[in-house]
């Protein structure tokens, strides 16, 4: 029996003989960037000509590697390659097939740096936000694992004289997964691994800007033995191809995270019925946040000024977690704001693989843009305390942003901006401070942080988001400690790294039999 499911830890970086080590496997891997990926369809390499540079966003000239792109005859070719893979894998051992989860994990811990490090070059993470993230990666993968060995045993009926009754987790089929660029290792792995090791086969378009992580780790499935056509890499345009492998009638599900736009796009396109299909699509979605932490009168502001800090401006706010509102009691509103600022404006923003780099840059010229509207925006509808501008025009740098005294009700407050801007809205009581908070359509995260247990008692009934927190920040959640996903147009509440997820890529079969 495997040991029971345990976080994996995080590497200290402030011992600095970890950060040499870090710095050399850096090094390695920056004189290895720039090679070319072929799609992976039933096992097969191929290299297109259509291909699409995916770049540095932290140094716009360096070129992280050359991605064959696949267009909508390849998306056919990989659904058709799935289908296929199905009906081996669907009867495979669930036990083997967690074991190729096992094995991948442990490859991944031995190798733990080499995929942070290309995580720093191709989505701009710092070291830390970088090692965190692969940590996520393992923990899925033994999650996972763990989880589908729990659900082919014998599943607790209701014991009946006359008949014996078993209950069984039947996978569903071929799946579509859409993954995330800002969790381009863990959140894709998870969503991928999930859907495999409960026994589908499926059709991974990985997120436009972070390709080649996820390339690697094909070459991980590929290296720890898992069958051709289990698990299928067609990089690609998300509307041509996303939309061609949602419409498929051969797609029983659809796995997506990233923005609600998209998320919305795909359940309406799947819930279209296609000639010849004969289910109702499942789509399982993790969309946006729009996060709020409220500091009541009595706070520890030590602690709340860290939290706030942490929570909007890691990973520079490009977490469907991150803090992008601060909902402060009027008690203490002008104290925390100056203390945020203070704190925030001291965080230092360079290039991700530098060590003690706290601020890296924004994913890419749209979302650069995108940020520095909703910047113009917030001068209209609040006071700017701190940064508005931008970094090394080599790459897509932002600077931490804080505007004060802005209306629950402004675009800022309430539209989701994925960057490191936040408002600061005062509240008169806390019964005001939660109404705020809840005046969203999204319900992700949000974090209270008091000392009143009535207050906590009351948000804890009252605050509603999938992932609460007291007294802590409002990212980082840990799978099996902190299942995630959230309420409204936040997602389908699906629970990512909790007991609840794989069902969502099973059907239960129940047999009866009378002796
Ligand atoms: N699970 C992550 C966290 O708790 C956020 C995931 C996301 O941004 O999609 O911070």
């Amino acid at each position: 029996m495997r040991t029971e499911f345990r976080n994996e830890s995080f590497v200290n970086f402030k011992d600095d003989r970890n950060n040499a080590e870090f710095d050399r496997v850096l090094e390695q891997t920056e004189a290895g960037l720039g090679k070319e990926y072929p799609l992976i369809i039933g096992g097969e390499r191929i290299l297109t000509e259509i291909k699409a540079a995916s770049i540095n966003p932290a140094n716009k000239a360096q070129v992280v590697g050359v991605v064959s792109q696949a267009d909508v005859q390849y998306a056919e070719q990989a659904i058709q390659a799935a289908a296929a893979a199905f009906e081996t894998w669907k009867r495979t051992d669930p036990n083997e097939r967690a074991r190729y989860l096992f094995r991948a994990a442990a490859v991944l811990r031995r190798r733990r740096h080499e995929f942070s490090a290309l995580m720093t070059f191709e989505a701009g993470k710092t070291r830390v936000e970088a090692d965190v993230e692969t940590a996520e990666a393992i923990d899925f993968l033994e999650f996972y694992g763990r989880e589908m060995q729990r659900l082919s045993q014998p599943q607790p009926l209701t014991v009946s004289q006359e008949e014996e009754n078993e209950l069984y987790y039947l996978p569903l089929g071929v799946g579509v997964i859409i993954p995330p660029w800002n969790f381009p290792l863990a959140i894709m792995a998870g969503m991928t691994m999930a859907a495999v090791v409960a026994g589908n086969t499926v059709v991974l378009k990985p997120a436009s800007p972070t390709p080649v992580i996820a390339a690697k780790f094909m070459a991980l499935l590929d290296e720890v033995g898992l069958p051709a056509g289990v698990v299928n890499f067609v990089p690609g345009p998300g509307g041509e191809v996303g939309d061609y492998l949602v419409d498929h009638p051969l797609t029983r599900f659809v796995s997506f995270t990233g923005s609600r736009d998209v998320g919305l796009r795909i359940n309406e396109r799947a819930a279209k019925t296609q000639p010849g299909q004969k289910w109702i699509k499942r789509v399982v979605a993790e969309m946006g946040g729009k996060d709020a932490i409220i500091v009541d009168q009595d706070a520890d502001l030590d602690l709340a000024v860290d939290a706030v800090t942490l929570s909007a401006f890691g990973f520079s706010g490009q977490k469907c977690s991150a803090c992008s509102r601060v909902i402060v009691h009027e008690k203490v509103y002008d104290t925390v704001l100056e203390r945020v600022v203070e704190r925030a404006s001291r965080l230092t923003i360079g290039a991700p693989s530098a060590a003690g780099t706290d601020v890296g840059p924004v994913i890419d010229e749209k979302a650069y843009l995108k940020i520095q509207e909703y910047i113009e925006i917030g001068k209209q509808e609040g006071r700017l305390v701190l940064g508005g501008g931008t970094g090394d025009p080599n790459g897509f740098f932002i600077e931490p942003t804080i505007f004060a005294d802005v209306d629950p009700n402004a675009r800022i407050s309430r539209e989701e901006i994925f960057g490191p801007v936040v408002a600061f809205t005062k509240a008169q009581s806390f019964d005001e401070a939660l109404a705020f908070a809840n005046n969203t359509d999204y319900g992700l995260t949000g974090a209270v942080i008091s000392r009143s247990g009535a207050n906590l008692e009351k948000a804890r009934r009252e605050f509603f988001v999938g992932n609460l927190y007291f007294n802590r920040k409002c990212t980082g959640a840990l799978v099996g400690t902190h299942p995630f996903g959230g309420f409204n147009m936040s997602g389908t509440d699906s629970k990512a790294g909790g007991r609840d997820y794989l069902l969502l890529f099973t059907q239960a079969k129940l047999v009866a039999e009378r002796f």
